[in-house]
């Protein structure tokens, strides 16, 4: 009953200027976020690696309008690059970017902005010696996402794709992304979506993301299964069996701070694992999106707001 509330909330200029009188030092921000700088993500994978577990790190922000800030993206991504890689965390890490911090929603040429910055990024990586993966926004940016996704990997085949299971289209998408070499995550949806294109009921979107799951399991591309589900993460176990995947060619991702003993406990029995590292200062609509999808948390986070 909260979510579709909250998540309208996220996308308010007048509440997240409220919000970010918070410092990302306060509770509820660090138990999904572990740092501003680049050196805390790098610190954050290190930590990660050191218990057997892959990192993709995520730069936050979205919805830029300002070339400029799309720019300083790009740059934020080249230097976590270059600092992962002095450090020797590149082979369990890689980078996860939204393409409308990079330009995807600027009023004038958006789409081309984003796939020129996205290539800086790519290029980056494979000199770093890792991938990147581009996240999936709202339903309205999909078919762009998708399109950029195209062009990126003809020069760079490692780059990975998000979809989610809410939306009606992703069942056939899956299809699309299923062939060899295709690194897709698969996601139940983060956002405030129409009736007309997502499934509203969890039971819904539930039985969306096994059918989707059975696709890219079936499939010959590399599924990452991102879930905290325990009934999902249970059902990608069975479907590996019986489509005859070893570990390793799949894998399941979390939230950094979510489930942390069940990322450890799927490690420890040979599993690959990969956990999501948001750092930066625009935490507010990442925030916002995991308050919606446990609003048990709300006091914990007035209680935080109170507090300052
Ligand atoms: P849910 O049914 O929401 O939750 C299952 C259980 O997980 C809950 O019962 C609870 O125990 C636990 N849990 C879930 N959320 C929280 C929380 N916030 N705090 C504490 N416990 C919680 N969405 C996009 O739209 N685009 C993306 O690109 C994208 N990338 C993602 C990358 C990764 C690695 C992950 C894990 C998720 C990503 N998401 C993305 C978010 C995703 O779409 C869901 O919104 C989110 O993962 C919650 O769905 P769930 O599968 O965990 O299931």
């Amino acid at each position: 009953m909260l979510r579709q509330p909250i998540l309208l909330l996220a996308r308010s200029e007048r509440v997240k200027q409220l919000v970010s009188i918070l410092p990302v030092s306060s509770g509820i921000v660090t138990s999904y976020v572990p740092g501003e700088t680049t050196q805390s993500a790098v610190d954050a994978t290190a930590g990660l690696a050191d218990a057997g577990l892959h990192a993709t790190l995520d730069f936050l922000g979205e919805d830029t309008l300002d070339a400029e800030q799309a720019d300083a993206t790009v740059a934020a991504y080249t230097d976590l690059l270059s600092s992962l890689a002095a450090r020797g965390l590149t082979r369990g890490a890689e980078v996860s970017v939204k393409l409308s911090a990079i330009g995807q929603a600027l009023p004038d040429n958006g789409h081309k902005i984003a796939l020129e910055n996205a290539r800086t990024i790519c290029r980056a990586a494979r000199n770093a010696g890792t991938s990147v993966t581009l996240d999936m926004e709202d339903h309205t940016t999909t078919d762009s996402t998708l399109a950029i996704l195209r062009e990126l990997r003809k020069d760079f085949p490692e780059t990975g794709a998000v979809l989610q299971a809410y939306l009606h289209r992703t069942e056939a998408d899956c299809r699309a992304l299923a062939y060899e070499g295709s690194r897709v995550r698969l996601c139940k949806g983060a956002y405030n979506e129409p009736e007309s294109v997502a499934w509203q009921d969890k039971l819904d979107v539930d039985l969306s993301y096994v059918r989707c799951l059975k696709v890219l399991m079936a499939g010959h591309g590399y599924p990452m299964i991102a879930t905290h589900d325990p009934r999902m993460v249970e059902i990608a176990s069975s479907l590996a069996s019986r489509y005859g995947r070893v570990q390793g060619s799949y894998e399941f991702q979390m939230l950094y701070g979510i489930r942390p003993e069940e990322q450890r406990r799927l490690a420890a029995a040979g599993e690959s694992v990969r956990v999501y590292v948001p750092y930066g200062h625009e935490w507010y609509g990442y925030l916002m999106r995991r308050l919606a999808e446990r609003p048990q948390n709300l006091t914990f986070f007035a209680r935080s707001l109170i507090s300052k």
